[in-house]
């Protein structure tokens, strides 16, 4: 078996290397520092856009809104919480953890995003060690006859009691609007409108963009922001692999090897595993397989009988027992290919508005908590006037 979804396989600027440190300082999150204009907000809210066109928060003024509820929003948003900011998380899913993707089928439970997570950086590893602590995570072994990946010494985490726990633990005690798309942002004399899908708005003091960056780029677009040239420029370097993902439930055990991980490729696989291994609470016999990035380019809009028979051919000698099932699920963004050079970025500052992601901090799951933490850090010194 050769590594190629190792993370080390990654070909974002920083190689197979540790991500940059944010720019911006991480420390504890147990801190609470009230913040001039902004209150304390522990209130849980899952609203969806049919019973709701526009939210009236009762101090909305004084509101940072967060876009997406994958890792980055939701790491930025524990941290503005816990010093003393009101955050509302605008997702336009049905749930939150982005691309850390759990899917439930009749025929098991799938992860079907990341797989597992690493930590490279101190600040990383406290979080990390945090959520084993919680039940969250526990490690999932690398050993020669298991997940073979460029840097094996590395400790692979997974989910308990799958890849969506560490998502759903941080969204608690968030106020979260679910269902809700943005499309556009309006300047408003010192604070943004958000528009969002089918007609809600929301006012914010200050606003983190976290969606894959693309799609960031769509909503500035959408709302006629201009970025300064070196900027624009650097963002518009940025682009995205995507990956196909099968999943597919046999009637049987699989023969993917213990414990239930293996890098293959790069193409047209580059990775399978078996969540019945990996200890998900599912069936024997449910297996995760990403395609390459050059197999998902050529393939994206393949009807899904094609997909899936090339890649059900490709991974024969790991199935071990008969097909019972199958899903297709396209990520458009799957990873960065480069690296911004920073963790995060200010691109208005009056009233503020960042940009975060994984192609700020990292093309990982660490990458995308350490960007949110670096967002988060930036507009609590912008707001306060000093860093941590
Ligand atoms: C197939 C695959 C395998 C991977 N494997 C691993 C792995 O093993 N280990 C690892 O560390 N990393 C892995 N990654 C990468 C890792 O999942 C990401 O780097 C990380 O989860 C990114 O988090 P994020 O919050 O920056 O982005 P996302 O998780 O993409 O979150 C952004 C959120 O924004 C929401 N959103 C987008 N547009 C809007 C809008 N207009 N309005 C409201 N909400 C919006 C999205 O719905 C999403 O929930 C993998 C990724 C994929 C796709």
């Amino acid at each position: 078996m050769k590594s190629v979804l190792g993370e080390g396989s990654s070909t974002s600027a920083h190689g197979g290397g540790p991500p940059p440190r944010p720019s911006y300082g991480i420390g504890s999150s147990s801190e609470k520092q009230p913040l001039l204009g902004f209150v304390i907000s522990s209130v849980y809210v899952v609203a969806h856009r049919k019973t709701l066109t526009t939210f009236a928060h009762p101090r909305m003024n004084s509101t940072c809104v967060i876009i997406g509820a994958g890792m980055t929003g939701l790491t930025a948003a524990q941290m503005l919480s816990a010093r003393g900011l009101t955050v509302t998380l605008l997702e336009k899913s049905r749930g939150v953890g982005g691309r850390m993707a759990t899917r439930r089928t009749d025929g098991g439970v799938f992860d079907q995003g990341a797989q597992f997570l690493t930590a490279r950086t101190h600040s990383f590893m406290h979080m990390v060690e945090a959520w084993n602590r919680e039940g969250l995570l526990r490690p999932w072994v690398a050993n020669s006859a298991g997940v073979i990946t460029q840097e094996s010494d590395l400790v692979r985490y997974v989910g308990v009691p799958s890849m969506t726990a560490v998502p759903k633990h941080l969204a608690r005690d968030r106020h979260l609007l679910l269902h809700h798309k943005v499309l556009r942002l309006d300047r408003e004399n010192d604070h943004w409108v958000i528009g969002c899908e089918e007609g809600a708005t929301l006012p914010a003091t200050a606003v983190i963009l976290t969606p894959p960056l693309p799609q960031s780029v769509e909503i500035l677009n959408a709302s006629g922001l201009e970025l300064g040239s070196g900027l624009a420029d650097e963002l518009r370097s940025i682009s995205y692999n995507s990956c196909i993902a099968l999943m597919a439930a046999l009637v049987g055990p699989s023969a993917v090897p213990p414990p239930g991980g293996a890098s293959l490729g790069p193409e047209p696989v580059r990775w399978i595993a078996d969540n019945h291994q990996k200890g998900i609470h599912t069936v024997e016999g449910t297996v995760t397989v990403h395609a390459g990035p050059a197999f998902s380019d050529a393939h994206y809009r393949d009807p899904d009988e094609v997909v899936r028979s090339l890649l059900l051919d490709a991974i024969s000698p790991y199935l071990g027992s008969p097909v019972r099932m199958t899903q297709i699920h396209r990520w458009r963004y799957s990873e960065p290919r480069s690296t911004a050079t920073r963790a995060a970025v200010l691109a208005v500052e009056h009233p503020p508005l960042l940009i975060a992601g994984d192609s700020f901090g990292g093309p990982r799951i660490e990458g995308a908590a350490l960007s949110g933490l670096a967002a988060a850090d930036l507009l609590a010194s912008l707001i306060h006037g000093v860093s941590r």
